[in-house]
């Protein structure tokens, strides 16, 4: 077997080898919103039937969902979130607020966010557990762990969706379900979290064939994620650069790493350390309310939606988690 094909294990691929699936996060989003029964599921994700039916399965196979019979006559499911899929909840907050601080306008502000406990609408702040501080990617070292490895990463190779689903969802965390749904395009970011800026680097880094790593990084590039520039003339060598608009998307990836980190860690311990440069402590990170900076809790939040006139259409879909 060729061990060119593999890349650094990291909690994160392992988190996207179970979530990282466009179709798989638009069902979670929607789970988070409160939604339960498949029509519901169907109505706000726009997914074809069997897609829908395949993707729910994985996720209770993959324990994120359960599924439980609420009527006996005629037999009818729904399907809820266990503790495992709650676990996700803050990678989805962190999802919330990239896409409210970039996406494309109008929709960056159709959501808003309530904070039950301070009743203050907030924003989701994310934190270093030890000192309080907001997360930046540039205050955060990133080490090998006991747990290291290298992977075979389970990539298929299915090419971007073109089509978008067209429900309700699909127009919520659109742009970064595209990003952190696309295991090509993750990769590539994590690369340029981990410092990794040279193409050279960053194909070694990922192993992505290269007309695949070519045309996500064009893709990324295009939508405002990297930067490219020419560090040397002839022969021509280019480097990415992550924007500002990418770096947001570092606590995404952060809260992704925590929850790999507990379901899936090996025996030997996190194959990744991430220390808070700031601090000095270990990164525990943690999702604060940005008005009481008290720790959001998944039965503390209710998510309001704006409609497009802009006015609130009373509790548009209240979680009822
Ligand atoms: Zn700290
Ligand atoms: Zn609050």
């Amino acid at each position: 077997m060729n061990d060119k094909k593999y890349v650094r294990a990291c909690s994160i691929t392992r988190a996207l080898d179970v979530i990282g699936d466009h179709a798989a996060l638009l069902i979670l989003e929607c789970a988070f919103l409160g939604v339960r029964k498949f029509d519901a599921f169907q109505r706000r994700t726009g997914l074809l039937r069997p897609l829908l039916s395949n993707r729910l399965k994985q996720l209770v196979e993959s324990g994120l969902l359960t599924k439980v019979a609420y009527c006996e006559r005629p037999l009818r499911y729904e399907y809820r979130l266990t503790e495992k899929g709650r676990g996700l909840y803050p990678a989805a907050l962190m999802m919330v607020r990239w896409e409210r601080r970039w996406a494309p306008l109008p929709r960056r502000t159709e959501l808003r966010l309530v904070h039950a406990l301070c009743g203050c609408e907030a924003d989701p702040v994310p934190v270093c557990t030890a000192c309080g501080g907001e997360i930046d990617a540039r205050e955060v070292e990133w080490r090998e762990g006991p747990g290291v490895g290298l992977v075979l990463p389970h990539y298929d190779r299915r090419r971007r969706q073109t089509r978008m689903p067209e429900g309700d969802a699909a127009l919520l965390l659109d742009t970064v379900l595209r990003v952190v749904g696309d295991r090509w395009s993750s990769l590539i970011l994590r690369s340029g979290f981990m410092g990794l800026t040279r193409y050279d680097e960053i194909r070694e880094e990922t192993q992505i064939a290269t007309n695949i790593l070519a045309d996500r990084l064009r893709w990324l590039c295009a939508h405002g994620f990297l930067v490219k520039r020419t560090y040397q003339e002839s022969p021509s060598r280019h480097e990415y650069r992550l924007t500002e608009k990418a770096r947001d998307l570092y606590p995404v990836l952060t809260m992704l790493l925590q929850w790999g980190d507990r379901w899936y860690a090996s025996p030997e311990g996190p194959p990744i350390l991430l220390t808070h440069r700031r601090c000095g402590a270990p990164l525990e990170p943690a999702v604060v309310c940005s008005v009481c900076k008290e720790p959001l809790h998944i039965d503390q939040v209710r998510f309001e939606m704006l409609n497009e006139a802009g006015s609130l259409p009373g509790m548009a879909q209240a979680a009822a988690f």
